[in-house]
C-alpha cells in the first residue's frame, strides 16, 4: 500500500476526518474508530512505517518519541495509576489491519491477562 492509498497517512493530510489529539514532528494520536476499551488511541508516526523491522537506525528515535507520547496520553487519559497496555500488531497473525505502524494504547477498564 502506498502512503496515498494509507488511511493514517490521509489522516495526517486531513483528507479523512478524525479528531488529532496530538501532533508533533515524529508522530499524531487520534481515537479508535472501533474502541476495545473506554481508553483506546493509536500513536501513529508521521513517516509511512508498514513493519518495525523496516525502520531504519536513522529513524529509530521514531520508536523512542512513540513511546514518550504514548507516556503523555496516558497522564492526560489518568490511565497511569489504573494502569494501561501498550499492543503493536506486526503482521497477519498477530491481526494488523493498517499497514502503517501503530501503537495501541488501552486502559481504563482490566484488560484480558496476556496467554
Ligand atoms: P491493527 O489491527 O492494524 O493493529 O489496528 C488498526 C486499528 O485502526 C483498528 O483498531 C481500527 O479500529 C483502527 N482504525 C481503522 N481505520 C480507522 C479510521 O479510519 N479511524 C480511526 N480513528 N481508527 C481506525
Ligand atoms: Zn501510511
Amino acid at each position: 500500500m502506498t502512503p496515498e492509498e494509507c488511511i493514517f497517512c490521509k489522516i495526517h493530510k486531513g483528507l479523512i476526518d478524525s479528531e488529532i489529539l496530538y501532533s508533533d514532528d515524529n508522530c499524531f494520536v487520534i481515537r479508535d474508530i472501533s474502541p476495545r476499551a473506554p481508553v483506546h488511541l493509536l500513536v501513529i508516526p508521521v513517516l509511512h512505517i508498514t513493519r518495525l523491522v523496516d525502520v531504519n537506525i536513522q529513524d529509530a528515535h521514531i520508536l523512542g518519541g512513540m513511546l514518550k507520547v504514548a507516556s503523555v496520553m496516558a497522564i492526560r487519559e489518568n490511565i497511569v495509576e489504573s494502569g494501561y497496555r501498550l499492543v503493536v500488531n506486526q503482521g497477519e497473525n498477530a491481526g494488523q489491519v493498517v499497514p502503517h505502524l501503530h501503537l495501541h494504547i488501552l486502559g481504563a477498564k482490566p484488560l484480558a491477562a496476556m496467554g
